[in-house]
Order: C-alpha cells, then sequence, then structure tokens
C-alpha cells in the first residue's frame, strides 16, 4: 500500500512549527510522499517555501512541491522553482491553479506559461523526478466537456506527467468510472485518488461547491445534526473516509493520496484500517 499526505502552509509563519509537527506524525506512517501546497496565485509563497525547507529533512520522505502559474509571470515561477530546487526539491505537483478571485474563469498572465501542460513540460525537461498532475472525476468546473477534457488529461501526460492525482470525491463508483474512462482515453499514468477526510462538514460543504465536487445525500445524512458537535464529526469523518478507502483498496487501489488539511487523526485512522501502521 502506498500512502502520501497534503499539507498546507499556515497563515502566518508562527505556525510553521505546528504543521512540522503533524507532519512528523504522518512521517512516522512511511509515506511515499509529503506534499506541500501553493497559494492561489502565489500567494503565502514565503510559507510554501518555508514549510518545504524545514520538511525536507531527514526523517522526512521525499517532499514534493505543488506549483501553480495563474496570476504570475514566468519569471516568477521560475525565481519559485530554483528555490525549490536549491532546497533539493525534485517532485512537483503542477498545476494551472485559479485567478486570484476564483470567481472569474482562467486566464493567462501576459508574461506567463500559458497552461499547466507548459509547465509541466517545463519541469520535465529541467530535471523534475516525478510531476503530478491534477484530475477530476467529476468534471472541473472549467471543462468545456468531457471528452476536451479527456484529450487535456492524455496532453498532460504527453507533456510529461508521472502520475495523475484526482480531486475528492465521495462515491466509490465516481473515480472508478472515471479511471475506466481515462483508460480507454490512452491514459496509462497510476490515477491516484485524492481521499478528503471530513471533519467539518459545512466547510467541505462551502469548498465542495467551489471546486465541483458533488457530495452524495448520505453523506448529508451522517452529518445531519451535528453542526455543533465537532468530536462526532470528526468521528463521522474518520468512519466515512475509512468506508471509503477500504472500498477503493477491495478494487485493487493501491496508492491514496490524503488532503489531510493540516490535522493528521482522521487520514490515519484511514490509514490503519488499510493496514498502514507505524514504524
Ligand atoms: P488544468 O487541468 O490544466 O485545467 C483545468 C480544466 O480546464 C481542465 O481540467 C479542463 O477541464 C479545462 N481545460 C484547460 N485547458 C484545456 C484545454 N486545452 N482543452 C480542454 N480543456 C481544458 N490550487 C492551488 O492554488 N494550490 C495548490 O497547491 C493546489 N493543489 C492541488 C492539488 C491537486 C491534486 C488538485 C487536483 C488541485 C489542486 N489545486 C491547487 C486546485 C487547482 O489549482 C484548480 O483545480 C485549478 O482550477 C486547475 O488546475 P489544473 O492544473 O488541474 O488545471
Amino acid at each position: 500500500m502506498n500512502i502520501s499526505f497534503e499539507l498546507f502552509p499556515p497563515a502566518t509563519s508562527n505556525g510553521i512549527g505546528k504543521v512540522v509537527e503533524i507532519a512528523r506524525q504522518l512521517a512516522d506512517f512511511q509515506p511515499g510522499m509529503i506534499s506541500v501546497t501553493y497559494g492561489a496565485g502565489g500567494s503565502g509563497r514565503e510559507r510554501s517555501s518555508r514549510l518545504v525547507a524545514e520538511l525536507n529533512k531527514p526523517g522526512f520522505p521525499a517532499i514534493t512541491a505543488h506549483i501553480t502559474l495563474s496570476g504570475q509571470s514566468k519569471q516568477d515561477v521560475l525565481q519559485q522553482m530554483d528555490e525549490w530546487q536549491e532546497h533539493g526539491v525534485k517532485r512537483f505537483v503542477a498545476l494551472r491553479g485559479d485567478m486570484p478571485d476564483m470567481a472569474r474563469p482562467f486566464k493567462p498572465h501576459g508574461d506567463g506559461f500559458s497552461s499547466s501542460l507548459d509547465l509541466m513540460a517545463h519541469l520535465a525537461s529541467h530535471g523534475a523526478e516525478e510531476i503530478y498532475g491534477g484530475a477530476y472525476p467529476e468534471g472541473h468546473p472549467e471543462s468545456p466537456s468531457q471528452s476536451a477534457e479527456l484529450d487535456h488529461l492524455k496532453a498532460k501526460q504527453d507533456a510529461g506527467a508521472t502520475a495523475l492525482i484526482t480531486q475528492y470525491f465521495f462515491e466509490v463508483d465516481c473515480f472508478l468510472r472515471f479511471r475506466d474512462r481515462a483508460e480507454s482515453h490512452g491514459i496509462t499514468l497510476p490515477i491516484i485518488p485524492g481521499i478528503l477526510p471530513v471533519a467539518n462538514f459545512e466547510k467541505a460543504k462551502g469548498f465542495s461547491k467551489r471546486c465541483g465536487a458533488s457530495i452524495p445525500q448520505f453523506v448529508h445524512d451522517r452529518f445531519a445534526g451535528l453542526h455543533n458537535n465537532p468530536h462526532e464529526s470528526a468521528l463521522m469523518g474518520a468512519s466515512l473516509t475509512a468506508e471509503l478507502v477500504m472500498e477503493l483498496a477491495d478494487e485493487g487501489v493501491e496508492h491514496f493520496h490524503f488532503y489531510t488539511l493540516n490535522r493528521a487523526d482522521l487520514s490515519l485512522t484511514a490509514c490503519r484500517m488499510l493496514g498502514v501502521r507505524p514504524t
């Protein structure tokens, strides 16, 4: 079983120590990687860099830096990459990203990379060892059509992506259908399911709306009445996540990427259910 975890940089530099402590708990489970997100439009760039630098040390698995191109010049993006490469980072999640206000559709920066494909091709020709691309089992909100989206995904493979990580989803069939469609479209890259353990359902509803991930009725039902009950909400989130990963494992999935939201317990419970234990 191969597991990986995603962390995001804290809102202020003072919070870095706390995230490093969470990363230590996660690292005990021997993940293949820990990835660090990068703010939309390059926001919070320094905090991403600092967290990457703090984690890229003995005792932690390979650190993977997310990089987005939206709202930034090519020079800005290249400067950021140079900084990471100085830290020895050679694995990237290469993304287009969103416009800084998220409400507007993507428009390339006048002096920037034009798309995620452009960024991946650059990384591939500049020594990146792993390049992960984003994939959307339910379609990206800006997707013109399912077949155009699959063409775009195939183009990520051709541009040098080495694996794809999906947006989160709550139904196993959603992932399996997507994986079948991708395979019949000639996509041979590993497709790693992105798993979101939900501890705060109200927040999850908000960002699911923005990123186009649907929440099935049974998930609403499970969280009903738990609005003011963070403890039971977290237990419910852990149970749902455990069910989801166990069902995926039954379908032969062997790699899981957890969107931890900087909280170790729910993801680690799911890992234990998969038979992954701390060393
Ligand atoms: P792309 O897949 O390149 O484009 C988005 C969609 O637009 C495509 O799926 C497709 O539907 C359509 N499209 C674009 N070009 C074409 C084309 N030529 N032909 C047809 N259709 C096209 N955001 C952050 O700000 N920071 C992060 O650290 C971050 N980490 C993420 C990690 C993962 C695993 C995922 C899945 C998402 C992450 N995001 C992050 C969110 C991501 O930036 C947004 O979802 C963004 O809107 C899309 O980025 P992308 O690289 O997947 O875009």
